[in-house]
């Protein structure tokens, strides 16, 4: 079995199937850089970053765009009210938004074009459009004429009908309701740097062309992969199928995958959704402030614990109970590495490429030495579990899954093992090959890419430093029989967050 998308244009899930057999080209609609990101822009990143690294372990060459809108009418506003250029705004934004992309592993993306450098792609296309009557000047604005188009509607299953009415029928310019501007005339008071020269006049690009235009810039007329979010479907999918489909006479994109909306309070988040509400409680979410308050792997483990197309439910408790289910991981592996004496995590980078290099071609025989029959048995079932969940749709939900599986698989081969009191060679080597294993299988999403721990120590270790303080008085104490301080160390370490846990080979600490 081959890996099945589904499509949003035919509505239902296909073979994937590449243009060129063995290498994929995927388009994603980035952010417009105007205000800081929220939660809701690193889902479409997250995603498709977790698709790309799968993609190429199973032998795909891949090329990710991931566009930059850096001319709009909201950053012309917004640069307006803070009283700076559109371009400072537009660098500020964007540098804010790639380091929040860093922090969440979102490692995969090969280019990443602005708007504001591809004005030229935008005025080839405008122009292919209006040769063929499909597109008008009028008064200096160009509109798609959407009644030249029979295609119109195909992704989000609308008729013409339906939309006359919706569109604003301002502009006496249009010939029909729906028609959407392609380029907008300058206006007078608008700064020069948002007056481009085109033959109609200084003005700038509409939203949707942008897209179209560094799309085939990069990928070509017609390519493989469109994502987005749901809220994208229409119009600004819509328009982009429309205006390339119509300018170059192929299909543009083969396969449309949309990812689901994020939801606060169970109401959505979107680029539409202007509510005051929903802007205050967006204001309070940007990924800025949540990566300050949460590590950068729980909020990907977070997103990538639903399957892509549904709704992702935001909330504290929800995040703090995907927190729980990544320390299950966090205890396994600083287990394995206190049992065995090696981190294995160093074990899985010694065995993973790059994924932006190539596949991790031996994962399937990852637990190949592993003496214990039942381990190298439990392996073989979490990587096929992985496997297939991916393989249907990239249901990362289902690949996590898997991963919890094999994660008890191996807590439960050291505890038969008796691994904590000491241990033969061959099982601890095989301790560390199954949890080195589970690591470069998770990477494959882009989970566990690097230790938590010793990120955590940014103080330089100094909690640490202190916390070994409190056990060696706590396990003084205890010598000395004063049993009522002992305790009272430790009720005081729970009340604020931090567990100590009594091992037979000494106490640990660990924070919630
Ligand atoms: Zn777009």
């Amino acid at each position: 079995m081959g890996i099945t998308i589904y499509n949003t244009l035919t509505r239902k899930k296909e073979p994937f199937v590449p243009i060129t057999p063995g290498k994929v080209g995927i388009y994603l609609c980035g952010p417009t850089v105007y205000k800081p990101s929220h939660i809701g822009h690193a889902v479409g990143p997250i995603i498709f970053d977790a698709i790309k690294r799968y993609l190429v372990f199973r032998g795909f060459e891949v090329n990710w765009v991931v566009n930059i809108t850096d001319v709009d009418d909201k950053l012309i506003i917004e640069a307006a009210e803070q009283n700076t250029t559109m371009s400072e705004l537009a660098e500020r934004i964007t540098a804010d938004y790639l380091k929040a992309m860093d922090t969440l592993y979102v490692q995969g993306v090969d280019i990443r074009p602005k708007a504001s450098e591809h004005i030229g792609d935008i005025i080839d296309i405008i122009n292919k459009l209006i040769k063929k009557d499909i597109a008008y000047p009028s008064g200096g604005d160009v509109y798609f004429d959407v009644s030249k188009d029979d295609d119109y509607g195909k992704l989000s299953n609308r008729n013409l009908e339906d939309q006359a009415g919706q569109r604003d029928l301002q502009s006496a310019e249009k010939r029909n309701p729906g028609d959407f501007a392609l380029w907008k005339n300058a206006k007078e008071e608008e700064p020069d740097e948002v007056k481009f020269d085109s033959p109609w006049g200084k003005g700038r690009p509409g939203w949707h062309i942008e897209c179209s235009a560094m799309a085939s810039r990069y990928l070509g007329d017609t390519f493989d992969i469109h994502g987005g979010g749901m809220d994208l479907i229409f119009p600004h999918h819509e328009n982009e199928i429309a205006q390339s489909e119509c300018a170059s006479g192929e299909t543009f994109s083969k396969y449309w995958m949309h990812h689901g909306l994020t939801r606060v309070n169970t109401k959505k988040i979107s680029k539409s959704d202007a509510s005051p509400e929903m802007q205050a409680a967006l204001s309070k979410m940007t990924l800025h402030n949540l990566l300050d308050e949460y590590p950068g792997e729980l909020i990907r483990f977070f997103i990538l614990s639903t399957q892509y197309r549904r709704p992702i439910e935001y909330s504290t408790q929800e995040i703090e109970s995907k927190r729980k289910g990544l320390e299950t991981f966090y205890r396994l592996f600083e287990r394995a590495e206190r049992v065995c004496g090696i981190s294995p995590y160093e074990t899985a980078d010694a065995n993973t490429p790059n994924p932006n290099e190539g596949p991790d071609k031996d994962l399937a025989g990852a637990c190949a030495d592993v003496a214990d029959t039942s381990l190298t048995e439990s392996w073989s079932v979490a990587f096929e579990a992985f496997t297939k969940a991916m393989d249907d749709d990239f249901n990362t939900a289902g690949a996590i899954a898997s991963l919890f599986d094999f994660a008890g698989r191996v807590n439960a081969f050291i505890e038969k093992s008796g691994l904590d009191k000491g241990g033969s060679d061959q099982v601890k080597r095989d301790a560390i090959t199954a949890s080195a294993a589970l690591i470069r299988l998770a990477r494959l999403i882009g989970v566990f890419i690097e230790p938590q721990v010793k990120k955590a120590g940014s103080d330089d270790g100094l909690t640490d430093k202190a916390m070994q303080v409190l056990i060696e008085v706590r396990k003084h104490l205890k010598k000395k029989k004063d049993f009522e301080t002992a305790d009272l160390i430790r009720d005081s370490l729970t009340r604020s967050g931090i567990t100590l846990e009594d091992r037979p080979d000494g106490t640990v600490w660990r924070a919630e």
